[in-house]
């Protein structure tokens, strides 16, 4: 069986380095926030282009704390598209605010940025665009309706470390970047863990207070704040793998490269990737018509799949009070029924690619006639 993740093939490759810094941590004592966070916060700034980091204990606390950081509260209208994980749509609600799903664009699958325009009313204060499977949504458009209604752009980084999008880092093309250090992320810790980049001094001071319930000083709490600390550990870890990231993504580039040209001829769809931007394959999706069928005979030819995400947001019960139901957000659905994500992990070697290829090459055989009949529409 080719898993669709394996998170101890990595822990093998670099072994000594973690066990020593995770040794540092047992060894000093500074178990929640500490000198190998405050390392890592410094390093994963400077790595997103960004001046300021503020680490966390997830990427949804760290959304969380970019829409308070940003003044965002009840009243207020935050844009995010449908097709996404929940984590994206779950902390506006958290602070208050209202989320107004947007559909997304059949060819990039990301945020729509017409939908976006049209979708601003007089309540909005804040855009998050997702890059979802670590492909940059097409932020120009987006900065350009963000600039004209004076909105706050917050970039859902989660499944994005180190992408670029003409020529700048995803995460601090708008006004905060939010990353999830969740262990399967590009990026992952050896638990929970996020983070918010910015280059706005007031924001990340907000958030580094907001993060530590809201104390600007011992016992001195200014504002109503959260245990949202990264543990000591996590830091430690994440400073040794962020030193391995850029080898890492090259990997990943190279797999996708290897899928795209194994299956260029298997009529499958694949994303449109925005101008002069730089997909890190945190997910290599295609979309499939036949998808479960062709999931299961990939299941049987020992190929591990999985799906992100099978539900746009809207559908999911905890929130469909925030679309009309099916029909809502069309190509978000469209894509929810047809997504299929392949093994793709800096480890997966060549011949791995090559094997899901020749079991999606058969799969696709077996779910033949049907495949015909939507090629057909
Ligand atoms: C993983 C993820 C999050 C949430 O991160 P956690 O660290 O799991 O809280 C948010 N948005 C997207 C798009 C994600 O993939």
């Amino acid at each position: 069986m080719i898993p669709f993740l394996d998170l101890k093939a990595q822990y093998a490759d670099i072994k000594p380095e973690l066990d020593a810094a995770i040794h540092r941590v047992l060894d000093s004592g500074m178990f929640v926030l500490g000198p190998e966070v405050a390392a890592f916060e410094t390093d994963f700034a400077a790595y997103c282009g960004g001046t300021h980091c503020v680490a966390v204990n997830s990427g949804t606390s760290a959304l969380h704390l970019a829409l308070l950081a940003a003044g965002i509260g009840p009243g207020d209208e935050v844009i995010a598209p449908a097709m996404t994980f929940v984590a994206t749509v779950a902390p506006i609600l958290y602070a208050g605010a209202t989320p107004v799903l947007v559909d997304v664009d059949p060819k990039t699958w990301n945020i729509e940025p017409d939908a976006v325009e049209a979708a601003v009313t007089e309540r909005t204060r804040a855009i998050i665009p997702v890059h979802l499977h670590g492909l940059p949504a097409d932020m120009d458009p987006i900065l350009a309706t963000a600039r004209r209604h004076g909105l706050t752009v917050i970039e859902d980084a989660a499944q994005a470390h180190g992408a670029d999008y003409k020529g700048a880092r995803v995460g601090s093309i708008g006004d905060i970047g939010c990353f999830s250090f969740y262990p399967g992320k590009n990026l992952g810790a050896y638990g929970e863990g996020g983070a918010l980049v910015t280059n706005d001094p007031e924001i990340a001071e907000t958030a580094r207070v907001l993060r530590d319930w809201g104390q600007t000083a011992k016992h001195d709490h200014a504002l109503r704040g959260f245990n949202y600390r990264m543990d000591g550990f996590q830091g430690a870890v994440l400073g040794v793998k962020l030193r391995h990231l850029d080898a890492w993504t090259e990997a990943r580039r190279a797999r996708a490269a290897t899928y795209d040209a194994r299956i260029a001829g298997f009529g499958l769809g694949t994303p449109a990737a925005p101008p002069d931007s730089r997909h890190v394959y945190h997910v290599y999706a295609i979309r499939v018509p036949d998808r479960d069928q062709v999931q299961a005979a990939l299941q049987a030819h020992g190929v591990q799949t999985a799906i992100h995400y099978p539900l746009p947001v809207h559908l999911q019960d905890a929130y469909r009070a925030l679309g009309r139901g099916a029909g809502t957000f069309p190509v978000a659905e469209q894509l929810g029924r047809e997504f299929l994500s392949l093994p793709i992990y800096p480890e997966l070697t060549e011949s791995d690619v090559d094997a899901c290829c020749a079991a999606l090459a058969q799969a696709l055989g077996a779910a033949g006639p049907v495949r015909a009949r939507e090629a057909g529409r």
